[in-house]
């Protein structure tokens, strides 16, 4: 295993940094911006394997963030490489897609329980915007129930900043408050039931920015009691939990069927892939709009994903990834209370959220993260980070050993102030 450098330059970086601000807005632009991070934190990275993620000064850094989700078995794993690498020699952007486009969306329906069909685009983003028309195809319907809050991606109809988004954009979005279903039920008479297209919920509660909340199964087996009464469409965002929580649908254990679903990120496994799984009551909407891109069909990306949700059931990624997790809380838990530090760890522990007592501002949060890259641990002070199935005990003992230093460093700054 590669060493932790101990003293982190950040030349290469700041040199890059300084160009990107010319010839780029802000010099980067959305979540992977890092103006809002630690100064320690690095923007531009030069290669990865496995956890480990190496910046372009050269530092390494045990990856706690997995690209925000995409990596799920880890950076580089084998048996995705070896599958897309031969799809890449036979061609990846054809005239049409490859055979694997069948076998891929053959594997969903086999491994989602609610899955009839599936159709493949790019990004979470066209994924969850691509719900819309199907179920306001399918229903004949026009508006839609989300949650306050929630993170559906960057399109106008939900993105988080308002800035250049029109009334309009949003004129059939009604609101609901996560797991409380009087609040989906005011919704529904708000936005008029027999109005309602669909309602779009995510597994659990992950926006960044909070602590998150684990749904109680008794929310979601409401909501799809709900969506029947009114003849709504059940929708949930997968795009970020997908695969990590259990194999198949995230609410599949508590028995409950969304009408739709949409995934990206971990599908896989770092190659650009987004998917729309449905039920065959969405069918006909999927088969009535009109729907596609240049880039939607490439075969590697394809190729990837059906290695990688091959690998993930194969190597018992969910639980490797729970038991890495595991162990990084309870080393969090325990480092907290031996140094007096007040902390919440929330939602699955395969997608750890960390946040410290009364740091509103995230103040604390911004040390901690700082400190901690400098000891090599790349975490994030305001959004949940990722467990990967090649995540051993080796580098969550290494994380917590940065941790370890990061929590002193909180603690100076709390005696301080
Ligand atoms: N939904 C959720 C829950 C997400 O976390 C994200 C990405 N952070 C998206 C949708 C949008 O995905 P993408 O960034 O790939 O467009």
């Amino acid at each position: 295993m590669a060493q932790v450098s101990t003293e982190r330059t950040r030349t290469a970086d700041a040199a890059l940094r300084a160009r990107a601000r010319s010839v780029m807005p802000a010099g980067m632009y959305g979540h992977l911006s890092v103006n809002l991070l630690p100064a320690e934190y690095p923007q531009f990275y030069d290669h990865a394997e496995g956890c480990h993620v190496w910046d372009v000064d050269g530092n390494e850094y045990v990856d706690l963030m997995c690209s925000f989700g995409p990596i799920i078995l880890g950076h580089r794993h084998p048996a995705v490489e070896q599958a897309a690498n031969a799809q890449l020699a036979r061609g990846d952007t054809m005239s049409g897609p490859g055979r694997v486009m069948v076998e891929l969306a053959e594997l969903f329906v086999d491994r989602v329980d609610h899955a009839d069909w599936a159709m493949f685009a790019k990004n979470g983003t066209v994924a969850t915007t691509l719900w819309l028309p199907i179920a306001r195809a399918a229903t004949g319907r026009n508006r839609v129930l989300a949650a306050s809050g929630a993170y559906h991606g960057a399109a106008p109809w939900c993105t988080i900043k308002l800035d250049g988004v029109t009334p309009e954009d949003r004129a059939n979005n009604f609101y609901y408050t996560f797991t409380d279903l009087g609040s989906v039920e005011r919704a529904f008479q708000e936005a008029g039931p027999e109005q309602v297209a669909a309602v779009f919920v995510s597994p659990f509660r992950h926006d960044a920015g909070h602590d998150q909340e684990m749904t109680d199964p008794d929310f979601a087996r409401g909501l799809r009691a709900l969506c029947d009464r009114y003849g709504a469409a059940l929708v949930i965002d997968e795009v970020r939990a997908g695969f990590r929580i259990v194999h198949g649908g995230t609410w599949e254990p508590f028995g409950v069927r969304p009408d739709l679903s949409a995934w990206s990120k971990a599908i896989a496994n770092g190659y650009p892939l987004g998917a729309v799984l449905g039920n065959d009551a969405m069918r006909v909407g999927a088969e009535r709009i009109f729907a596609t891109g240049s880039f939607w069909f490439q075969s590697v990306p394809m190729a990837a994903s059906v290695a990688t949700i091959t690998a993930l059931r194969e190597e018992n990624a969910v639980e490797r990834m729970e038991a890495a997790g595991q162990m990084l809380r309870d080393g969090l838990a325990d480092q907290a209370s031996s140094h007096g530090i007040q902390i919440r760890q929330t939602g699955p522990v395969q997608m750890p959220n960390l946040s410290f007592v009364g740091d509103t501002h995230f103040e604390r949060a911004m040390v901690f993260a700082a400190a901690a890259a400098e000891g090599g641990a790349l975490i994030h002070p305001r959004h949940n980070w990722f467990l990967s199935a090649a995540h051993e005990a080796d580098d969550i003992k290494r994380v917590l050993e940065a941790t370890d230093v990061a929590f002193a460093a909180v603690r100076r700054r709390d005696v301080r102030d």
